[in-house]
């Protein structure tokens, strides 16, 4: 398990903060796992990484949680993948993400296109773009070799 570093000066917890939340151990420990994560957890996945040092967090104080970031425009919400429910990824600059629908791993794959797609609808729409969904779903290289097997 990854020691969680309870530093208040993260950004996340200066968000939490300013959006009217107590910077409680536990919401601080959620905001450093989805900083560092690259795996792109539900809010199941960050429960059962945390609950060990945690034992009272409850679920409903992670979805509120991850609800707030995503208000604020800090986390994009990707959409749902397998039983686990939606996956969150705190990587807010236009990238892909690609979801397999056998072994529910979600990657990132950075994209020029995306980026530019990004400014052209901002620029066109006039809107203050907050998040983005850009999720692609099938297979991945190795569930296909394991398949073919
Ligand atoms: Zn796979």
């Amino acid at each position: 398990m990854t020691t969680i570093d309870l530093n208040t000066d993260h950004p996340f917890a200066r968000a939490l903060k300013q959006a009217g939340l107590r910077l409680t151990p536990q919401r601080l420990a959620i905001c450093r796992l989805l900083a560092a994560s690259h795996d792109h957890p539900s809010a199941q996945m960050i429960h059962d990484e945390l609950s060990v040092e945690f034992p009272s967090l409850s679920l409903t104080t992670v979805y509120n949680t991850l609800e707030t970031l995503v208000d604020l425009g800090l986390v994009n919400e990707l959409g749902s993948v397998g039983p686990d429910g939606i996956r969150y990824d705190a990587d807010t600059q236009p990238h892909v993400n690609l979801a397999c629908t056998r072994c529910l791993q979600v990657i990132d794959l950075p994209s020029h296109h995306v980026r530019l797609l990004e400014e052209e609808i901002t620029s066109s729409s006039g809107y203050a773009v907050k998040g983005a969904r850009v999720l692609y779903y099938g297979l991945c290289p190795k569930c296909q070799k394991e398949l073919r097997a």
